[in-house]
């Protein structure tokens, strides 16, 4: 009986003290206001560092890692990406020399209105046209659903005057709207547009014409570029 006793009181005794001291580490949490601390050694890079703490109000002490710093990368080497070619920056950190690398894809072509606001290249829409050219240039030949159009443009040199001729081989009956425009690309300028329509007929060749005003007098000197649109009404 005195021993059953016995065992039960050791039992809750071991239940208090346990308690006890659960009780007291969850107390302190050794918060910031008690803490003291010491950098035992500062952190680089490459290398966490490390401080001593202690706890006024517990007394304990203990130690703590210190996180890394950033690298404090400086650009060594660069490339820029142009709108057809990618670029490259080497960074390399001032404090252990490690490098890193940045690829930057090429940017792509950023056309404000017909040229690329960067490069200056024509939207990829333009052919080259010969003004006065004869007919069956063959850079002068458009092709879409509706048919095949052989494209040709005269001007007298010193003259606004240009007319835009499309001799259509129709792949389909029916009424279209034809739209030419004209850069001139040594001035990279905006010449003229002339729109028209017609009626196509399957299988037979019809001729598209139309006249207008260039902004600028002709000249043979420059180079010309012409964009060809042709949908059915
Ligand atoms: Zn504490
Ligand atoms: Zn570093
Ligand atoms: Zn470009």
């Amino acid at each position: 009986m005195k021993k059953r006793i016995l065992v039960v009181i050791v039992a809750l005794l071991m239940v208090i003290v346990g308690m006890a001291a659960f009780t007291a580490c969850n107390t302190c949490e050794h918060r910031w206001a008690y803490r003291s601390e010491e950098v035992l050694r500062e952190p680089t890079c490459t290398q966490e560092g490390e401080k001593a703490c202690s706890c006024y109000n517990c007394g304990a002490e203990w130690t703590e890692e210190i996180p890394k710093i950033d690298h404090d990368y400086s650009m060594r080497i660069s490339t820029t990406a142009t709108c057809t070619t990618g670029g490259t920056s080497v960074y390399r950190c001032t404090m252990c020399g490690q490098e890193e690398s940045k690829y930057d894809s090429a940017l792509g072509h950023d056309y404000s209105g017909y040229f690329c606001k960067r490069c200056q290249k024509m939207d990829e829409g333009f052919s080259k046209v010969e003004f006065n050219s004869g007919m069956f240039d063959s850079s002068n030949l458009f092709s879409n659903s509706l048919g095949s159009f052989i494209l040709s443009v005269d001007a007298v040199a010193g003259s606004k005057d240009v007319e835009v001729s499309l001799f259509a081989s129709g792949k389909t009956t029916g009424m279209v709207v034809w739209t030419a425009v004209i850069l001139n690309d040594t001035e990279k300028s905006f010449e003229c547009s002339l729109a028209g329509s017609g009626s196509l007929r399957y299988g037979s060749t019809t001729l598209l014409s139309k006249e207008g005003q260039l902004e600028n007098p002709y000249s043979a000197s420059n180079n010309y570029y012409i964009k060809l649109t042709v949908s059915k009404l």
